[in-house]
């Protein structure tokens, strides 16, 4: 069967002040006892109290790219506290760890046979409790996404995927955005950036997809500058939430070499690298390598971001990281020779790269990590 064009089936709150639907929204599923799953940053910065829910159950465990474990921690709260319900609270990682403690609490474990490079998408069925996302950054798109990553016990970042995992609701409401820091900004917005680069440069026929993705596309490369610097300006965290968004829905079309890439480093526990400044460090690389497999779409996407001449591109995007303060390499975040060990192996394991519009090798893998370290 081939994939469904249009699969977007999920409701989107999209507003400023949309958080205060909440209650509603929990009502409409009926789920009276939701588990909130979110991560130290969050509560620190006092957001959970944004939510307008009376002081119910918590987890707060999850670390940056969420690992298996965290998921078994989150269900024991689940189930401890007979919770019938999630509202994921913060970036990627909660939202991708509530998918996976909803996952759990009905499918017996281990996660990584659902994994979808163990052939897990048909394993994963709908009979789960429901997950109300709330992102709090502008820029994973997994809230309305049918994906979730997790490090699996075995040190492999796995993504599940299945229409299953898309989350009952999003709340997107960008004034939960306006205290994160620039650097959260810039990395966040660049994840979003590289979704809509790398769902446009898919292969896959998608046009409903392609629309999206050139509208969120041009959203972040005109607002994220903006974003980083006045960090209190509600339409230019609102249009960034849009991109977000709008990069989230396109993932059905497949992500691409980026993806692949970013996806082995963030499971280096000790290293804690962010996805987004990862994708920002690789995105100039693979589009050099990309370039003469999908000219005509570098055509499209030089004039959807009115740059003179395709072979700009690169540069363009390099440029558009410094503006707002990331790194240009993987030296520069701390990442050594050593820890690329066994990375370009991981990288051709990911699942992303079958949607590049260019076919990936080894030798691919090892010249891209090389050319970014
Ligand atoms: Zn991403």
């Amino acid at each position: 069967m081939p994939q469904p064009t249009i699969q977007y089936l999920t409701n989107i709150h999209l507003a400023a002040g949309a958080v205060d639907l909440l209650p509603d929204i929990l009502d409409d599923l009926s789920a009276q006892r939701p588990l909130i799953v979110t991560d130290p940053g969050i509560t620190e910065l006092g957001l959970v109290a944004r939510l307008s829910l009376p002081g119910g159950p918590m987890f707060d465990d999850v670390e940056t790219n969420p690992t298996e474990a965290n998921a078994r921690a989150g269900l024991d709260v689940f189930r401890n506290e007979e919770c019938d319900s999630l509202v994921a609270l913060g970036g990627g990682s909660p939202m991708d760890c509530a998918k996976a403690i909803a996952l759990l609490a009905t499918h017996d474990g281990p996660l990584d046979q659902f994994a979808i490079v163990n052939g897990g998408v048909e394993r994963i069925r709908p009979d789960k409790p429901p997950v109300i996302a709330v992102p709090t950054t502008a820029g994973t798109g997994s809230e309305v996404g049918r994906g979730a990553l997790v490090t699996m016990d075995n040190g492999e970042k796995l993504a599940l995927i299945s229409p299953h995992l898309i989350p009952q609701a999003a709340v997107c409401d960008p004034t939960l955005t306006l205290e994160l820091p620039p650097q959260l900004t810039a990395a966040t917005g660049f994840d979003a950036i590289s979704h809509c680069v790398e769902t446009f440069c898919s292969p896959k026929v998608n046009p409903t997809a392609e629309a999206i993705a050139l509208d969120g596309l041009a959203r972040a490369v005109h607002h994220l500058r903006t974003a980083v610097e006045t960090g209190d300006n509600l339409d230019a965290r609102t249009e960034m939430m849009i991109a977000a968004l709008h990069g989230g829905m396109t993932f059905q079309k497949g992500l691409g070499f980026i993806h692949s890439l970013s996806h082995p480093l963030g499971s280096l526990r000790a290293k804690r690298l962010h996805h987004g400044t990862l994708n920002a460090v690789f995105l100039p690389h693979v589009l050099r390598f990309n370039a003469p497999s999908c000219a005509d779409k570098m055509q499209r996407l030089a004039e959807v971001l009115d740059v003179a001449d395709a072979a700009v591109l690169p540069n363009y995007f390099q440029s558009l990281a410094e503006d707002v303060g990331l790194p240009a390499t993987l030296t520069a975040m701390g990442v050594t020779h050593d820890d690329l060990a066994g990375m370009p192996e991981a990288a051709m394991r990911d699942h992303c790269h079958r949607t590049n519009p260019r076919e990936v090798t080894l030798e691919d893998c090892k010249a891209a990590f090389d050319a970014a370290l």
